[in-house]
């Protein structure tokens, strides 16, 4: 892994009302307070995040936001701001996910937009790329990363990116049971370091971390952790149950 701390996070989609999600963090908390080496963040729907951050208190457990829009303030009915995630007690933010760009517009260009208005505001971005099964199956699938990639980051300098963490989340593998085999994740998260080297230079790529995301389970995190290029992963429906979730997160036990 390149000496890259390990990076598992939950997205816990439109899941949980505000005592549900209060409930499994806490739960989760108790779960890892042996701290198992490996960086660990939720990401609970925005009416939960106060109160989630309020119950997780002292533990290592980390916060994030599933989406945000690119202006602090104003009049952007619906919209949720880098400052107020900020202020709820995020540290993270997921941005471009799948499901963003296949159902509420989401493009390269508003990725791009989200990613330097969270670097500015001192959230570390998660951005979330991938192709689709008939990408895949035409062969594009390198092409429609490089893409995602090259667009989503456009002149951001190497700089700024300290913190960025990408997620690979082949669309077909997203909530579908199909996972990606550690062979092909690695074979795309190599490429992807190798497209952030061309971009952004050397000392960016080997730092920089890649989460690898589609219908991760206790039973398939160790092998996909073990290839050398997948720094963690982006759990859906398997981080919602608090037993489950810290058993992918106790993989090296
Ligand atoms: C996700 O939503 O980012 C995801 C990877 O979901 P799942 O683990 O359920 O496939």
């Amino acid at each position: 892994m390149g000496g890259r701390k390990p990076f598992i996070a939950g997205n816990w989609k439109m899941f949980k009302t505000v005592g549900e999600a209060v409930r499994t963090a806490k739960e989760l908390s108790d779960r890892v307070s042996d701290a198992p080496d490996v960086d660990i963040m939720i990401a609970p729907n925005f009416t939960a995040l106060a109160a989630v951050h309020d119950a997780l208190g002292e533990s290592t457990v980390m916060l994030g936001g599933q989406n945000l829009f690119w202006e602090s303030e104003g009049a952007f009915t619906g919209e949720t701001s880098p400052v107020m995630l900020r202020d709820a007690g995020c540290r993270y933010v997921i941005i471009g996910h799948s499901e963003r760009r296949q159902y509420f517009g989401e493009t390269d260009e508003t990725v791009r937009k989200k990613v330097k208005a969270a670097l500015e505001n001192g959230l570390a971005p998660i951005l979330c790329v991938g192709e689709t099964e008939n990408e895949r199956e035409t062969k594009k699938t390198f092409s429609v990363l490089d893409k995602q990639i090259q667009n989503g980051l456009k002149d951001l300098l190497s700089d700024e990116l300290g913190p960025l963490v990408i997620a690979y989340e082949p669309v077909w593998a997203i909530g579908t049971g199909k996972t990606a085999s550690r062979e092909q994740a690695q074979e795309v998260h190599r490429f992807l370091r190798s497209v952030i080297e061309t971009m952004f230079g050397n000392e960016l790529a080997n730092a920089i971390r890649i989460q690898y995301g589609g219908s991760v389970k206790p039973n398939n995190i160790k092998a996909l952790m073990e290839m050398p290029d997948v720094d963690g992963a982006l759990v859906g429906g398997a981080s919602l149950d608090a037993e489950i979730f810290s058993r992918i997160l106790h993989f090296q036990h």
